[in-house]
This record gives structure tokens, C-alpha cells and sequence, in this order.
């Protein structure tokens, strides 16, 4: 621990999944983590509550479109380290708010690439599978982008930015290409989240359906506190790269809802065909 305890960290989307596990996981190391935290009326800070007291994490109330605010932030910080993972996250969403979409994940990048230039800050870049999109699997490092959503083409503005400031301005900033990963602390609204509280609820008796889209798409999903490390590993390299982070298995919903169901002690059967 006492080797990290000089260390700053900066995240952004710290309320996220991803921000509040990489949180709890760098304070566990002996950083002293600052947070970007989006104003909300609301002010849903569940997801950091075992950390909210810790008198090395600090929230600081930002916005990836205000640039002159992620300029101060910095500034003020001077964090050793930055994991970018800020996101409007959801990529059915970024088809009704493509504009705001590209506003934070792509252009929001650019603010903080912009920020840290000509400084030795490292940078993590949040990047996606979905950048993949209608390629061919297994993809790699070397795959070819071809994006099918806002969400995945801004995710892809963002990923050539860090190789430009890498490239250009010898910034130590890398990609993370990471497929699917989920913990308890996954939204809701995805598909994982869905099935697991359907499930919880049906065991309980206040649910006795659980609606699902396509039963046979397939995803590679992961257990995010592993890819979290992965992300903490990319900063600890003496140079910056591209790094996919996969399981290398992909599963289908159906598979993932029988496990899910499995695990609480109901067995399902299947019956009938297609989706
Ligand atoms: P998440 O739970 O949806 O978290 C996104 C975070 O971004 C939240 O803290 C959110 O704040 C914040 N945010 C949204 N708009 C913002 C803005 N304008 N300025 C600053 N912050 C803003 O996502 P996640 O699952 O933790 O994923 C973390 C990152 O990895 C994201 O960039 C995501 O796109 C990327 N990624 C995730 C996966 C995955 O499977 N989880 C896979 C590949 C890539 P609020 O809580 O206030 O909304």
C-alpha cells in the first residue's frame, strides 16, 4: 500500500460502475482518489457509499462538456493519473441523444486530452467492443472498426484522439477495448441487471414475468473488478498502448438467464425455437 501512497488518481464517471469498483480499488492500493461527479438534482452517490468517508476520496462537481471546468479540476488536482470513464453509457439511448452522446464521449476526451497536454499525466481512454460492431469474431487489436451506433462512433472519435496525443504529443494516454462487464453494481437498465433483478423478483412473488429482446444474441461478459486491474495495469506500463480485454467467451442471453435462475436454485427448461 505504502508504494502508491504519494499517488493521485482523477476519475471521471465516478458514480458509474466501473468509477465507483476502480475507486475502492485504488484507495485500496493507497491512492488518494478524486472523482468527477455530474450535478444531479437527485445526487445518487449510492454506488460509493462503503468509500464516501474515506479522507483520501474526494468528489469534485464536473461536467465532461465544460472544458474550462475539467481544465481547473486538473489544474487544482495535478492527479498522477486519469481514467477517463465519464459516459452516456447506454448505446439504445444514443440513438434518441446522439448529439449529447457525442458531446461527452467523444468531444469530452478531447477536453481532457487537451488538459493534460505537455504534462506527464497518465491517461486512461474508457473504450468499447462496440467499436468493433459489424466485424467479424474474434477481433483483436489489429481488428478494423466498423461502429453501428452514436454511442460506438463517438466511442471511436475518442480512441484516435489518444493515438493522436500519444502520437504527437507524447502523452502516456492508452485504450482500454473492453467487452461486456458487469457486477452487482451494473445499471439497471441492462440486460444483465434486468435478468438478475426479474429473477430476484420472481422468487419473491412481486414479478411473474420476465420480458426479454433477442434470447439468442450473444455477448462476451466479464466480471468487471477483473477489468478494472486490467485498466490500473495499462497506467503501469513504461508506454502507453491499445489493449482488447475480453473473457474470449461469448454466451447467449438465454444461457446467461438459465445461469441466472440456476444459481437460485430453479432449473429451466426451453421450449419452442427462434427468438
Ligand atoms: P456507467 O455505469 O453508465 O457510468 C457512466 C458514468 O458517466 C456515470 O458516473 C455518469 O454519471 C457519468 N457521466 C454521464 N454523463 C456525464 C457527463 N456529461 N460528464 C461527466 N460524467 C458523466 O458506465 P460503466 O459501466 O461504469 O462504464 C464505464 C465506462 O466504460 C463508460 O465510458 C462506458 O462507455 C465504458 N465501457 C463500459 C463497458 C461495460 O460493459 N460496462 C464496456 C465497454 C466500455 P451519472 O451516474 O450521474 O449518470
Amino acid at each position: 500500500m505504502r508504494e502508491f501512497a504519494t499517488r493521485k488518481a482523477f476519475i471521471t464517471g465516478i458514480t458509474g460502475q466501473d468509477g465507483a469498483i476502480l475507486a475502492r480499488f485504488l484507495l485500496d492500493k493507497g491512492y488518494t482518489v478524486h472523482g468527477l461527479q455530474l450535478y444531479s438534482a437527485t445526487n445518487d452517490t449510492e454506488r460509493l457509499t462503503q468509500i464516501r468517508n474515506n479522507p483520501r476520496f474526494h468528489l469534485h462537481h464536473g461536467d465532461l462538456t465544460d472544458g474550462g471546468n475539467l481544465h481547473r479540476l486538473i489544474s487544482t488536482i495535478q492527479p498522477h493519473e486519469i481514467y477517463n470513464l465519464g459516459a452516456q453509457s447506454h448505446v439504445k439511448v444514443s440513438f434518441d441523444v446522439p448529439e449529447a452522446t457525442a458531446n461527452i464521449n467523444a468531444l469530452g476526451t478531447l477536453r481532457l486530452l487537451e488538459a493534460i497536454r505537455g504534462t506527464d499525466i497518465k491517461f486512461y481512454q474508457a473504450s468499447s467492443s462496440e467499436m468493433f460492431g459489424s466485424t467479424a469474431a474474434p477481433q483483436n487489436e489489429n481488428t478494423v472498426f466498423a461502429p453501428c451506433s452514436p454511442y460506438a462512433s463517438a466511442k471511436l472519435y475518442a480512441y484516435w484522439l489518444v493515438h493522436n496525443y500519444r502520437d504527437s504529443y507524447g502523452v502516456h494516454a492508452s485504450n482500454g477495448i473492453l467487452f461486456n462487464h458487469e457486477s452487482p453494481l451494473r445499471g439497471e437498465e441492462f440486460v444483465t441487471r434486468k435478468i438478475t433483478r426479474s429473477v430476484a423478483a420472481i422468487i419473491h412473488g412481486t414479478q411473474t414475468e420476465l420480458t426479454i429482446g433477442n434470447l439468442d444474441a450473444k455477448r462476451d461478459w466479464g466480471h468487471a473488478a477483473d477489468y478494472i486491474e486490467g485498466m490500473w495495469l495499462m497506467l503501469q506500463q513504461d508506454k502507453p498502448d491499445d489493449y482488447v480485454l475480453a473473457s474470449g467467451q461469448s454466451k447467449t442471453v438465454s444461457q446467461f438467464i438459465t445461469a441466472a435462475f440456476a444459481c437460485a436454485g430453479i432449473h429451466l427448461e426451453w421450449h419452442g425455437e427462434g427468438t
